[in-house]
């Protein structure tokens, strides 16, 4: 079983000795409405990032606050010197168009790696703020010695925010990527292919344990809630024979955070002049 927690803590205590070295570095999030679900995010992330070191500063906003209103405090947070991160907490009110204020959002400042700018420089290669999910699955293959060069790795989900941007880093990592989604026909007849099978659906134990190669490596990003508790997209079963897998829970959704603040540092360090390693 791959750890996720303790990977995660290394993580933080890596990003809290360089925030002591930089000094001060700062990340505001800003929450629209009162979503309860929305607030304990947040207040994870808080807990987190004030864990390392990280200056963190919540900004509440009522859920009537207009579109504008919103676009006008990201710009100000983009000119504050003192803002090294910006954060904004999905989803939003249905009166604000996400697309819109993730775009207002300074490229450079985006931790959560949603820009299209960050998106763009991914998909040419050259990636700089990479949303967390994704990052810190390739800081786990790294971690543990998985090899990505020359594996044949399948990505089951396209989303913005896990599947099309884990399958970036893992071309970039020089693996054979085959993304699979809602449409794939045979989708057992990819992920039985998979040295390194990663699921992004979001649907409980879709990935039957007979769909997994013996000897892969599985990483499963699923969070499905049921009355007895938080599963993933992958029958558990599958960990007898896969050679590495990833517990739900307790596996990726440490490192998501753990990568967030890792993103911040990223930017501080860049608005600073230096250069980082992504993961
Ligand atoms: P989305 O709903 O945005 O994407 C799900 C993807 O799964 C889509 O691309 C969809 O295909 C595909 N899909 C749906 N059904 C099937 C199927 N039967 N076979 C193959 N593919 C299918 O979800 P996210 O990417 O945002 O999240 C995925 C899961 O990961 C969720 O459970 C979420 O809670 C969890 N998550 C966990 C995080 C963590 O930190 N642990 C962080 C982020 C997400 P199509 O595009 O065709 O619709």
């Amino acid at each position: 079983m791959i750890d996720g927690r303790a990977l995660a803590a290394k993580v933080r205590e890596e990003v809290a000795e360089e925030v002591e070295e930089l000094g001060e570095v700062g990340l505001t999030t800003v929450l629209v409405g009162e979503d309860p679900a929305s607030d304990v995010y947040i207040r994870g992330k808080h807990k987190a990032a004030t864990s390392v070191g990280i200056r963190a500063t919540d900004l509440r906003l009522p859920a009537e606050t207009s579109e504008e209103e919103l676009l006008q405090l990201l710009r100000d947070l983009n000119g504050d010197d003192a803002v090294d991160g910006i954060l904004v907490q999905l989803p939003l009110p249905s009166h604000i168009d996400e697309t819109k204020a993730i775009e207002s959002i300074d490229p450079g400042k985006d931790v959560d790696g949603f820009h299209p700018v960050n998106a763009g420089r991914l998909y040419l290669g050259r990636p700089n703020l990479v949303p967390g999910t994704p990052l810190g699955i390739m800081r786990m293959l790294a971690e543990y010695d998985i090899e990505t060069t020359g594996a044949r790795a399948v990505v089951v989900g396209r989303s913005n925010i896990v599947g099309k941007p884990m399958a970036h880093l893992l071309l970039q990592g020089n693996a054979t990527v085959t993304i699979c989604h809602s449409r794939t026909v045979d989708l057992q007849r990819h992920t039985l292919d998979a040295d390194i099978l990663v699921a992004a659906v979001g649907q409980l134990h879709v990935i039957g344990a007979e769909m997994v190669m013996a000897g892969a490596t599985v990483i499963d990003v699923g969070m499905n809630r049921t009355d007895g508790g938080l599963f993933g997209d992958v029958d558990p079963g599958a960990a007898e024979h896969a050679a590495y897998m990833t517990p739900v829970p307790g596996g990726v959704g440490p490192m998501t955070i753990a990568m967030v603040l890792k993103n911040t540092l990223t930017a501080a360090r860049a608005r600073r002049g230096f250069v980082s390693a992504p993961y």
